[in-house]
C-alpha cells in the first residue's frame, strides 16, 4: 500500500468522530474524499453497497442494503466487485466501475477504500449497540433515565420548551401484582405499560423507565390531556402463572409539570417530583399538577429538616397535653386523662407536628423524639406527684417504626424505672393497620407494654384502613374514634351517625373502652354520650395546652 493512500486511509478514519453513530455522518466523510482519492488511481466511477446484519432496523433500502458511495461517471465498462465480511456479520460490498483497465494499482486502492469503509462502519455499528445499551432500560425496551435526558436535551436545545409538558409516574400496586402473580408478570405489566404509553406518544414524545416502577413520559403539552386519562384507563392483559390471561387494572399516581420557556430537564424533572410527592399524601387526588407554592413548601421543609438536630439539643420540642374527659353528667366534664403532644418552640413560633412529624419519620429521627416526650411526660409526672398533686393518664404517640424495634420495651423499662413512674399513668397510642407484615410485630409490641404495665390504644380508628375485624384481634384496650368519624355526627346525614353508633357499640361488646377525639361540638358529645362513648377529646372541653396550664387543671379536680 502506498503511502499517500495510507495517509487518507488514516484521514479518512479520523474524519468520523467516535461519539457520532450516525451512517450518514460515514456518507459525507466518504464522498468528501473519496471521489479525488479515486480520481487520482483513474478510477472513474464507483458503488460502494453496505449491508447491515438483519436485526438493525436502520436500513434505507430494501434488504438492509445502503449506498455508502456512489460517483458517476461516463463508461461503465470495467467492473470489479469486492466483498468485505464485517464484524458482527454486516457485509461491505464494493462495486467499482471503470473507464479502463484495472490495474493492481486500481485494485489497492479499492482495498483500501473498502477496509476503511469496513472500520468506519464496523465502528459505527459498535457505537450504535453500545448506544442502544446506554440509552434502553433493558427490563421493557422504552428508554432509561440517560435516554430519556438525551432525547429531551435535543428537543429542549430547539427551543419552544414551553410546549412540553413532563410527566412523573408511578405504578400503584406493582407489589401486589408482584406477591400474587409472581415477578415475571410483574415485569410484563411493566413492559406492556411502558409500550402502551410509547406508541400512544409516538413521534410526539418519549417514555422513559427510571427503575422500579418509575416511569417519565415527556410529551408535547397539546397531548397531555390524554396522556393522563390514557395512563389510568388501562387494563394490561398478562398470562398467569397457570395460563389464564388476566386483565389487571392499571392505575398510576401521576405528577406533572408545564415547561416555560427557560425550563430546563432537571427543573422540569424536580418539579414534577414534587407535584408526585404530593399525591403520596394522605387524602390526595392520584393526579396532580405542579404549582409554584409547592417549592416554598419543599424550600421550608428542608430548612425545618436541617434545624432539627440543633433544636434536640437546644430542647426547643415541648411537650403540650390534651386534656380528655369523661362526660358522663351531660353538663360536667370530669377530666380523666390526656394526650401528650408533641410542639417545636422555634423563638416566637410554635410549630405543629403536622409540619415536622413526616419529616421525622421520614429520616427516622421520630424514634428518638417519642423517647424524649416519654421521658418529658415521666419527668412531669413525678414532680406533680412530689408537688401533691394526683396525677391523670398520660397517652403518648408511638410512630409505628418502634414495632421493627426489638429493643424498645426494653428502653421505655428504663425511662419508666428511671423516673420511678407508676405505669398506670401512662398509655401508649398506636395507629394500629391491618398489615399482614407488621402482624407479629404488633402482637409482641402489645405483649411488652402490657408486661410494663402500660394501657393500650388504637388512634385514629376509622380514618384509614382500619377494620373491626382488627379490633377483634387486637389485645389493646381501648379504641380511640378518629376526628373525621366525629365529624359525621350532627352535620345532617343520619346514616354516619347511625355507623358511628354501632361502632361503639361493637367495641364495647368486645370489651375494650372507646374514646372519641376530635369532639367540637355539644351535639357530638350528646350523641356519643347517648350511645355509650363517655370519653371524649376535643377542642369543646379543650386545646392541647403548655405543661403549667394543664398543671392548673390537675389541681383543680
Ligand atoms: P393524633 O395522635 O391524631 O392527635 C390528635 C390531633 O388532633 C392533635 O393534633 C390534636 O391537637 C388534634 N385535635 C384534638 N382535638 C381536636 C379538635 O377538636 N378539632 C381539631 N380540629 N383537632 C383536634 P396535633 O397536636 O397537631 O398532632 C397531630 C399529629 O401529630 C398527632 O395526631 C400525632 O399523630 C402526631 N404527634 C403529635 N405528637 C407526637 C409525638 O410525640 N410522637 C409521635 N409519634 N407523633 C406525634
Ligand atoms: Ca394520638
Ligand atoms: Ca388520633
Amino acid at each position: 500500500m502506498d503511502r499517500l493512500v495510507n495517509e487518507e486511509y488514516l484521514r479518512l478514519l479520523y474524519e468520523v468522530p467516535d461519539n457520532n453513530v450516525e451512517i450518514d455522518n460515514i456518507i459525507d466523510i466518504l464522498s468528501k474524499y473519496v471521489p479525488d482519492i479515486l480520481i487520482k488511481r483513474g478510477i472513474g466511477v464507483l458503488k460502494m453497497m453496505a449491508t447491515e446484519p438483519s436485526n438493525d432496523k436502520s436500513n434505507r433500502q430494501n434488504n438492509n442494503e445502503f449506498v455508502l458511495l456512489e460517483t458517476q461517471g461516463e463508461q461503465y465498462s470495467y467492473k470489479k466487485e469486492l466483498t468485505f465480511n464485517m464484524a458482527n456479520d454486516g457485509v461491505t460490498t464494493v462495486c467499482a466501475l471503470a473507464d479502463k483497465a484495472w490495474t493492481e494499482e486500481m485494485d489497492e486502492t479499492l482495498f483500501v477504500i473498502a477496509k476503511t469503509v469496513f472500520v468506519l462502519y464496523g465502528r459505527t455499528r459498535a457505537m450504535k449497540e453500545l448506544t442502544i445499551l446506554t440509552f434502553t432500560d433493558a427490563k421493557t425496551g422504552v428508554l432509561n433515565e440517560t435516554g430519556l435526558y438525551r432525547y429531551v436535551g435535543k428537543k429542549l436545545a430547539m427551543g419552544e420548551n414551553a410546549s412540553y409538558c413532563l410527566s412523573f409516574i408511578n405504578l400503584k400496586n406493582m407489589k401486589l401484582i408482584n406477591d400474587s402473580y409472581g415477578l415475571p408478570c410483574g415485569d410484563m405489566i411493566l413492559r406492556k405499560f411502558a409500550k402502551n404509553l410509547e406508541q400512544l406518544l409516538g413521534e410526539d414524545g418519549c417514555v422513559a423507565r427510571l427503575g422500579g416502577d418509575n416511569f417519565v413520559a415527556f410529551t408535547d403539552k397539546k397531548r397531555q390531556e390524554e396522556l393522563l386519562s390514557f395512563i389510568n384507563n388501562q387494563t394490561i392483559d398478562i398470562m398467569s402463572p397457570k395460563g389464564d390471561t388476566i386483565g389487571v387494572n392499571v392505575n398510576a399516581r401521576v405528577g406533572y409539570y408545564y415547561l416555560k420557556e427557560k425550563s430546563s430537564i432537571g427543573e422540569a424533572m424536580a418539579n414534577s417530583s414534587m407535584a408526585f410527592a404530593k399525591t403520596r399524601q394522605n387524602s390526595s387526588p392520584d393526579v396532580i399538577m405542579y404549582e409554584e407554592y409547592m417549592k416554598m413548601q419543599v424550600l421550608e421543609q428542608k430548612l425545618l429538616e436541617q434545624s432539627i438536630p440543633d433544636a434536640v439539643v437546644n430542647e426547643e420540642f415541648v411537650v403540650f397535653y390534651q386534656p380528655k374527659v369523661s362526660i358522663e353528667d351531660a353538663d360536667n366534664f370530669t377530666l380523666c386523662g390526656a394526650e401528650a403532644l408533641m410542639r417545636w418552640k422555634k423563638g416566637d413560633e410554635i410549630i405543629p407536628p403536622g409540619k415536622f412529624i413526616p419529616i421525622l419519620e421520614k429520616n427516622g429521627m421520630i424514634t428518638i423524639i417519642d423517647f424524649y416526650v416519654l421521658e418529658h411526660v415521666c419527668q412531669d409526672i413525678k414532680e406533680w406527684e412530689r408537688q401533691g398533686i394526683k396525677p391523670v393518664r398520660i397517652s403518648l404517640n408511638l410512630s409505628r417504626r418502634h414495632l421493627r424495634n426489638e429493643q424498645f420495651a426494653q428502653k421505655v423499662e428504663a425511662i419508666i424505672r428511671k423516673y420511678d413512674v407508676n405505669p398506670d399513668y401512662l398509655e401508649v397510642e398506636i395507629t394500629e393497620t391491618y398489615d399482614i407484615e407488621d402482624l407479629e410485630a404488633i402482637k409482641r409490641f402489645e405483649m411488652d407494654m402490657h408486661r410494663l404495665g402500660l394501657c393500650i390504644s388504637i388512634d385514629d380508628f376509622g380514618s384509614g384502613f382500619s377494620s373491626i375485624k382488627m379490633v377483634k384481634d387486637t389485645s389493646a384496650d381501648i379504641v380511640k374514634l378518629d376526628k373525621s368519624l366525629i365529624d359525621g355526627i350532627g352535620a345532617g346525614d343520619a346514616a354516619d351517625e347511625l355507623i358511628v353508633g354501632h361502632i361503639i357499640s361493637m367495641i364495647k361488646e368486645l370489651n375494650k373502652d372507646v374514646i372519641a377525639e376530635g369532639v367540637e361540638y355539644k351535639e357530638q358529645a350528646d350523641y356519643l354520650r347517648a350511645n355509650g362513648c363517655m370519653n371524649i377529646q376535643g377542642f369543646l372541653y379543650a386545646r392541647p395546652m403548655p405543661k403549667e396550664e394543664f398543671e392548673l387543671k390537675l389541681k383543680k379536680m
